[in-house]
């Protein structure tokens, strides 16, 4: 923005300064000022401008050209601008970036406006209030969150969360600890943030979204309270059970006042709210989500995953559940078991093919009703909404005397409101895609529409008439009457004869080899024509307004409708899935315990033939697995095969196994991998160290917890002492059913001192020089580690292998020597820390390498070895 100009926080202009621009700049800057945090798409003509700051920011961000419009109080303006008819593709890019838009359309007339036509900013698009359908990712939801630390119903200094998604109108209310607040961001995955602008917390700054950042009086209590109120026509918010979450409601004021703000328009779809207990779902930590990879690799990608895998749902809808199920497995164990049952039911003579095919024909019923409530709705949503309400009635009737109890609850569900159907009457089967240039109602629906449309195409038969007499008029026997749309209607005449028109012929255009002219009879006919379009225009805008009021009734309707194609949905892509990738319908057992029978891992078997089954037996008295093996060997594979078991089966879908029986579960975590969190300033070592904190702190008796390799990130003594202390306190105090996979071959004695601890084995075999890995998981502990033989495959030089087979031989010789003098450390109490015997590994733990110089490393090098002489 030119320094002299301040837009940035009033929204009044000093009248001194404003007064020296342009009435078009002065314009720009008043609107500009309200909406000082955003880029403004200001119309003109066929294009959106912008101007200074604005312009420059766009230019960079969408690589539009940056150039000048005259000058304004003495300044050249920097402008940039996007052709109105591809608005919506630089839209998505800047959404996309997190930028939010103010676009500013022309409202007045320009014909009768004297200065500038009147313009106002008619929407805001910010990346969690998108419902254009060009804008959003039709197979993911896209929630805003508000968030805001206050009391609570359970009690002070907790997290209020309230998160809409707008584009189906959703209007979730909960509350959380504090230190929750990373492991909801991770599940609920907004778009975008709300907060007030002193809010702070790790969590929040590490989180990548757009935030939006609000004074604190606008989460105030009491204007929270009549907002929500108002919105849902009710006198207090005890039905919704919403009552007391204070911080909560607070978060829920702020977040629909925004969504106002933002839509410019009622929101009648927002037409209730619910609260979500998080008790009501098996808890994922942040980290086991990354881990379990859903539906992001841990590289990021979106293949392959869970939700790649299994994703063959045929609607938008049920791709957004599917989504959704998986990451919320529910812990109402009788809820689930009716998914189950549907699944099996659906599977069984392949009944859900033929669900399958007519869901293919149903289009986006949910974002379409929103932008009906918005009155956003285009032309061929409402006739893509008509194909898909169609085809309900087949979904019904092959659903008819199913017995599975979800699928005849799904059935009444999809019960179309019938007046909707006739409402949508009103448009063409096939109308035009924007409504601007009419083609959008429907011929016959409206008598005084069909008589202008007549009065436009009729024009035929005057202008044969007109043509003849003109013919026989003038005598000029090449006359033509034509119409096109840039000149009109006009009488052309070749060049030639040109010259002998008659007098009152006007001249209207001149071409290489004809004149084209206009007379008055024909001009008054114009515009006679010209006029019937208008009106028709006109009379198709307001009748097209007419049918989205008269849908905005069925609006819960549609919504309910909407609901059960996606669930129809997704439980016919689990019983696809099922019978195309060979699995069973799990079972809910009311004994504690997991047990597994030929489990596999869903992902890693659909990229690795042949996979390897493997059972798991885990009980009150196997509560603790202590895996050893190989690396390669399939340790950490085993670990997650069993929780993506656990995790499919509450979601409702079958799982990779013969047989599968499940006691109760609260919980999965997972400590998996290293992973730096740079963004969060912390090592690898304080990650792995806070996650099992995490994990200590919350597992209980019911919870599946996944540790690999703890320890990892530290000396050897410190790693194996930690990595012993972990285990020893879930067997004795969380009781969790824990998985411990370790390369420290010396904690596999911890099965001498904890009995519901065992030991269990993967195994590789070498063949001459290569090494086969069984991936077969066998009870015991296992007896050689071959990190050599993975190194010599992964290609470290011959002549390194070498040396490190050399070396191991002599390190395991001074250590069994070590052992007949040592008392073992863990077979008893942890006793002090053994010290090192030979004087050569006291040097070597001493070395800090990276403090070293080549020269000082080479030195060391020779020191170590007289040492050993
Ligand atoms: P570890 O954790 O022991 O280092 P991983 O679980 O990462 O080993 O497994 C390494 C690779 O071995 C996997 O990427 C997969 O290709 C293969 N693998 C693991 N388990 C199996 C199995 N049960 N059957 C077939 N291949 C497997």
């Amino acid at each position: 923005m030119s320094n002299n100009i301040s837009v940035s926080d009033s929204s009044t202009i000093d009248a001194e300064v404003t007064a020296q621009h342009t009435p078009m700049m002065r314009q720009y800057f008043a609107l500009k000022a309200q909406h000082p945090d955003m880029l403004l798409f200001y119309r003109m003509g066929d294009f959106y401008e912008l101007f200074f700051e604005d312009a420059e920011k766009a230019s960079k961000l969408l690589g539009i050209t940056l150039t000048r419009r005259g000058a304004s109080n003495g300044e050249p303006i920097k402008m940039a601008g996007v052709p109105y008819h591809a608005a919506e593709q630089y839209l998505a890019k800047l959404t996309k970036l997190g930028e939010a838009v103010a676009i500013c359309e022309q409202i007045g007339n320009p014909a009768t406006s004297k200065g500038p036509v009147e313009r106002a900013v008619t929407r805001i698009l910010t990346p969690g209030t998108l419902t254009d359908s060009a804008l959003l990712d039709e197979t993911r939801d896209n929630q805003l969150l508000s968030v805001f630390a206050g009391d609570g119903l359970h009690g002070p200094n907790l997290i209020g969360l309230a998160r809409i998604n707008l584009a189906s109108g959703s209007f979730i209310l909960s509350e959380i600890a504090t230190g929750q607040l990373a492991q909801e961001l991770q599940r609920i995955n907004p778009a975008e943030i709300i907060c007030t602008d002193d809010f702070k917390h790790n969590a929040l700054e590490s989180f990548d979204c757009a935030k939006k950042r609000l004074s604190p009086w606008q989460f105030d209590a009491d204007s929270a309270f009549k907002t929500l109120t108002a919105q849902f026509n009710t006198l207090d918010l005890t039905g919704f059970g919403a009552q007391q979450l204070t911080a909560a409601l607070c978060a829920a004021g702020a977040l629909l006042d925004y969504v106002k703000h933002t839509q410019r328009a009622a929101l009648p779809h927002i037409s209730a709210l619910s609260v979500e207990q998080t008790s009501q779902y098996i808890q994922l930590d942040a980290a086991t989500r990354r881990n379990l990879e859903i539906d992001v690799t841990l590289r990021g990608d979106a293949s392959p995953t869970l939700y790649s895998l299994l994703n063959t749902t045929q609607t938008a809808m049920g791709a957004r559940l599917l989504r959704y199920w998986l990451h919320h497995p529910l812990r109402d164990r009788s809820l689930v078991a009716k998914r189950h049952e549907a699944v099996a039911e659906l599977g069984q003579t392949s009944k859900y093919q033929s669900l399958q095919t007519t869901l293919k024909l149903i289009g986006d019923i949910e974002r379409i009703t929103t932008r009906v409530a918005l009155k956003t709705a285009r032309p061929r949503d409402l006739s893509g909404l008509r194909e898909s309400l169609l085809q309900l009635p087949l979904l019904q009737n092959l659903l008819v005397s199913r017995k599975a109890i979800l699928l005849e609850t799904l059935g009444a569900n999809l019960q179309a409101p019938s007046e909707v159907l006739n409402i949508l009457k009103a448009i063409k089967p096939e109308p035009a895609s924007v409504l601007r240039e009419g083609g959008v109602i429907a011929d016959g629906y409206d008598v005084e529409l069909d008589e202008l449309r007549a009065s436009q195409t009729n024009h035929g038969d005057f202008l044969l008439q007109f043509e003849a007499a003109e013919k026989a008029r003038t005598g000029l026997q090449n006359l033509k009457v034509e119409y096109n749309s840039v000149h009109g209607f006009y009488i052309e005449i070749s060049r030639a004869q040109a010259e002998n028109a008659p007098a009152e012929y006007r001249r209207r255009q001149t071409l290489k080899n004809a004149e084209r002219f206009i007379t008055p009879e024909l001009k008054a006919f114009e515009d006679k024509v010209l006029s019937a379009n208008d009106r028709a225009l006109a009379r198709e805008k307001m009748l097209y307004e007419q049918v989205l009021n008269a849908l905005n009734p069925f609006i819960t309707a549609l919504q309910t409708n909407s609901g059960a194609v996606a669930s129809l949905d997704v439980l016919c892509c689990f019983a696809e899935r099922a019978q195309a990738l060979n699995y069973v319908q799990p079972q809910f057992v009311s004994e504690a315990g997991i047990v597994i029978e030929a489990g596999r891992h869903a992902v890693v078997e659909s990229i690795t033939q042949p996979f390897v089954a493997n059972d798991v037996e885990m009980n009150p008295y196997r509560q603790l697995l202590l895996i050893t093996g190989p690396n390669m060997g399939g340790k950490s594979t085993f670990m997650r095969q069993v929780a993506l078991i656990v995790l499919l089966a509450h979601c409702g879908a079958f799982v990779p196994a013969n047989v599968v029986k499940i006691g109760e579960i609260d919980r999965i975590f997972t400590r998996i991998g290293a992973s730096d969190d740079f963004a969060g300033g912390r090592s690898t070592f304080m990650v792995e160290m806070t996650e099992t904190a995490n994990i200590l702190h919350n597992a209980t008796d019911k919870s599946l917890v996944l540790l690999d390799e703890i320890g990892r990130g530290t000396s050897t003594f410190d790693g194996l002492s930690l990595a012993w202390a972990v285990a020893k306190q879930l067997l004795e105090k969380n009781k969790s059913f824990t998985l411990f996979a370790t390369h420290y071959f010396e904690l596999t004695r911890i099965v001498d001192e904890f009995k519901h601890a065992a030991n269990v084995h993967l195994d590789a075999v070498e063949h001459g020089n290569k090494i086969v890995f069984l991936h077969k998981v066998e009870a015991g502990a296992a007896h050689m580690s071959y990190g050599i033989q993975v190194a010599q495959l992964a290609g470290i030089p011959k002549s390194v292998v070498a040396t490190a087979k050399r070396k191991l031989a002599q390190l395991e010789n001074n250590q069994l020597s070590q052992n007949h003098n040592q008392p073992d450390m863990f077979t008893t109490n942890l006793g002090p820390e053994p010290t090192p015997q030979h004087p050569v590994i006291a040097e070597l733990e001493a070395i800090q390498p990276d403090d070293l110089t080549p020269k000082q490393a080479l030195e060391l090098l020779y020191q170590l070895q007289s040492l050993l002489k």
